[in-house]
């Protein structure tokens, strides 16, 4: 019975338990925005915490230097952002997983080889992304704090699940606004106050009223009404997706060409679904959807986000977005199948796929080219086929 309970625990999570409690301090990799949500998390549990420097050339250099050649480009900055975080002082590195074909599910167990080969020590606390529920998420969090105070989860689980929920709003105005804005940067300048909002904000009663403050604010931003807008769904790959760094700031470079990005892949998404108990989910998830939709070309899940990408590009297909862009590290196995299988789906479907690939080698200059002159097709193609888009979209985001 203990076996078996140890053996379940141990699919969702493998957790090192070599330091004390109170001598732990946690770090976890960069992605996005991630850290203003889990810092809140941790502190609140009475966790000592080191955030390791954004990513960038630097931290992409070292992560190159210390791993294989042919491993996915997140590898490589995980790496490096473990290493900068145990020089830093951290001792205690958490790590998100999924199981599945792809390489992800070997990703903590070779840093964790490579960081102890370099002669560092820690623990590595791990947990599945996909398989992981509540329970063992907060079994994760009270491994590495031991914090016992159950009124400090309520109040960390409720203030670090809010930041993703307000950070992704906060996001999805700026996609929205940007495109449109008449003043040049006065989107992303709104944006910016509100991150920072959303970081000093340590209070739940606060965040009852930030969503509201944060959606008039964004609302004050003068706007061109009357500008033909087109809609670019960008999905692929998780971490390309989330991460500016790797992403060569696509979301801005798309916004600031007159594009409206929708990003298909949000961590609210993830936490609504993933780890809030089915009996609260009424709705069809994300991921739910996508298998519905990506049914004709793709029977199974093969791993990464490989069914997310098809589905969401047949869904696009069939709700009027004038284009996809598809975006992949270098070698990433689930996304060459769908890349392959896009093809057909953009023939099929009649939508415009763009598919780029990332990895250290990648210069900005080929691949704006390359979105440059797909954005001119789709607003080629829109401009002749769509003339009631931009009612809609403001309609939409009124509501
Ligand atoms: S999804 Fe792709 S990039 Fe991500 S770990 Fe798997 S193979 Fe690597």
């Amino acid at each position: 019975m203990i076996k078996e309970s140890k053996r379940q625990l141990n699919r969702f999570s493998q957790m090192d338990d070599n330091i004390a409690a109170k001598d732990r301090v946690v770090a976890w990799p960069r992605m996005g925005r991630i850290d203003i949500p889990l810092k809140a998390l941790l502190v609140t549990l009475g966790a000592k915490i080191v955030i390791p420097p954004a990513n960038s050339n630097e931290v992409l250099e070292l992560g190159v230097k210390n791993s294989i050649e042919g491993i996915c480009l997140p590898y490589k900055l995980n790496l490096a952002n473990y290493i900068m975080a145990l020089e830093n002082g951290a001792n205690t590195l958490m790590m998100f997983q999924a199981p599945g074909s792809c390489r992800l599910g070997n990703y903590t167990k070779m840093a964790q080889k490579t960081l102890q080969k370099m002669g560092y020590e820690f623990d590595m606390v791990i947990f599945d992304m996909y398989q992981s529920k509540m329970k063992q998420t907060v079994q994760a969090f009270w491994h590495v704090t031991r914090c016992l105070n159950p009124i400090r989860y309520i109040r960390g689980f409720g203030l670090g699940f809010t930041k993703f929920f307000a950070i992704d709003a906060a996001e999805k105005h700026l996609l929205y606004y940007r495109p449109r804005e008449i003043k040049r940067g006065s989107a992303e300048a709104c944006y910016k106050k509100w991150l920072n909002k959303i970081d000093e904000t340590n209070s739940l009663f606060k965040f009852c009223f930030l969503f509201g403050r944060m959606k008039k604010d964004f609302a004050k931003i003068q706007i061109d009404k009357t500008r033909k807008v087109p809609i670019v769904y960008l999905l692929g790959e998780f971490f390309v997706l989330l991460d500016p760094y790797t992403n060569q700031n696509i979301e801005k470079e798309l916004g600031e060409m007159g594009v409206e990005v929708q990003r298909q892949i949000m961590f609210s998404d993830w936490l609504a679904h993933v780890l809030t108990p089915s009996f609260l989910n009424k709705k069809e998830s994300h991921r739910e959807r996508c298998v519905r939709y990506a049914e004709k070309y793709m029977k199974r899940a093969i791993g990464g986000e490989c069914i997310e990408t098809i589905g969401d590009t047949v869904y696009a297909a069939k709700h009027g977005i004038d284009g996809v862009i598809h975006m992949m590290p270098f070698s990433c196995m689930p996304e060459i199948v769908s890349q392959n299988i896009l093809s057909k789906v953009s023939k099929e479907e009649n939508i415009p796929v763009l598919s780029l690939v990332f990895d250290e080698q990648t210069g900005k200059a080929g691949y704006m080219t390359r979105i440059e002159a797909f954005i001119d097709l789709i607003k080629r193609k829109k401009f002749v086929n769509d003339k009631k888009n931009i009612i809609e979209r403001e309609e939409m985001i009124k509501c």
